[in-house]
């Protein structure tokens, strides 16, 4: 039984999406109309850090929703001001603005910096992000974004974010000019195919931006909430940056994002920032649920040695099927494919039965895994087996 056409047409075309309609989750399972169950190793594309419908996230929106839901960002309310808190002790920064996507909190990222630029550095606006780096889908953040052919979409883009070669601090040096106000980054390049920055280019690009009076900007939106084994990534590198980004593990699945900086780079005045629903208590209560849990004492123990066991799982299948390897850190990671077999690899994951396994391909020649942090050691290893499967299945 397929869905209704006509249903499905009411929603506009953004992408190419199976037919299939998704109604329940839990854990690292999800369920769809026809009561197939699969695998999920994508997890809404490392958002649902906790799994599918995990208890604490239910029942922070179930308690808040009852409480208060939204008196408006002109008020205070507790659930921000406790998120608050949490993010500025587990990081080396002093204040958070709450957004609703990434995309948004690297827009208040933009606006910070530029605002900084104009009040310290005589109207320095630019800032210098990454080829292949990817910060949003606003005009301003898909400016910022090195993906090709993005230059072209939309045109004209919002001007002022020359790019460098990730991990080439010679060519972040080249476009430094008096204009410059600051360096952006992911700490490891998802959508590009799991990238990582080195410690040592991070630790470069801290005191070269030093040096130059710039602001260094980390877009944790995927990295953050110990995603790579740390809380933040940028802690992997025992560098202390001016401005971060988070979204995505943040709210668990809800839409929530953050801006945090650091208490001399704080400069909004009022008026220069917000939004009707920024901080609302019913998004932040479950950002506050979701922070527990990932800092309880031995979580991030765990998240770190089953990223150990699906890194040496991925290296022996690379070495079965002679393969390039696999990279990334903590439970972001990829599988380097010697050949473009990732998007039928991941329609046949998808179609598997009687159980399906969901994988994402960001480059046809790798596949990207993003599990929950809490996915067991076991669901690793089924994973790791109908991989194994699907791979003999694709290549005959
Ligand atoms: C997903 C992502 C974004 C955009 O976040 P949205 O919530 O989709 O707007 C920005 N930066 C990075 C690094 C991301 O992975």
């Amino acid at each position: 039984m397929n869905p209704d056409r006509a249903g499905l047409n009411a929603l506009m075309e953004i992408t190419s999406r199976p037919e299939l309609i998704f109604t329940r989750g839990e854990g690292s399972w999800i369920e769809d109309h026809q009561g197939k169950r699969y695998l999920d190793f994508i997890q809404g594309w490392a958002v649902n850090c906790l799994g599918h419908n995990p208890p604490a996230v239910v029942q922070a929106l179930i308690r808040q929703a009852a409480e208060l839901v939204n008196p408006s960002p002109a008020f205070y309310n507790q659930p921000s001001i406790d998120l608050a808190v949490r993010l500025v002790g587990a990081s080396c920064f002093d204040r958070v603005f709450f957004a609703n996507s990434g995309a948004e909190a690297n827009e208040g990222a933009i606006k910070l910096a530029r605002k900084w630029g104009q009040l310290h550095r005589q109207d320095a606006y630019k800032i210098i992000t990454f080829n292949h780096g990817f910060h949003g889908r606003t005009l301003a953040t898909m400016s910022a974004s090195g993906k090709p052919g993005w230059d072209r979409k939309f045109a004209p883009q919002v001007p002022g974010f020359p790019k460098a070669e990730l991990n080439d601090l010679d060519s972040v040096r080249a476009l430094i000019d008096d204009q410059t106000v600051a360096v952006m980054l992911e700490p490891v390049q998802g959508e590009a195919g799991v990238l990582p920055a080195t410690v040592e280019f991070l630790q470069a690009l801290r005191a070269l931006t030093r040096e130059h009076d710039m602001l260094l900007i980390v877009d944790e939106v995927q990295t953050g909430m110990g995603r790579t084994g740390r809380m933040f990534a940028y802690q992997h590198a025992g560098i202390e940056p001016d401005i971060m980004t988070l979204g995505k593990g943040i709210g668990g699945g809800v839409p929530l994002a953050a801006l945090c900086a650091r208490e001399a780079v704080s400069c909004f005045e009022h008026g220069d920032q917000g939004g009707t629903y920024n901080g609302n208590p019913l998004m932040t209560a479950v950002g506050v649920a979701v922070f527990d849990v990932l800092a309880a004492p031995g979580f991030m123990d765990g998240v770190n040695a089953r990223a150990q066991h699906l890194s040496e799982g991925l290296l022996a299948l690379s070495a079965k099927w002679g393969m390039q390897g696999e990279r990334g850190v903590g439970l972001l990671r990829a599988l380097i494919m010697d050949r473009d077999d990732g998007p039928a690899l991941v329609e046949a994951a998808r179609q598997r039965t009687p159980e399906g396994l969901l994988l994402n391909a960001p480059r046809a020649n790798l596949l990207r895994f993003m599990p929950a942090l809490n996915v067991s050691v076991a669901e690793i290893d089924t994973m790791l087996s109908w991989l194994d499967d699907l791979i003999k299945q694709i290549r005959g």
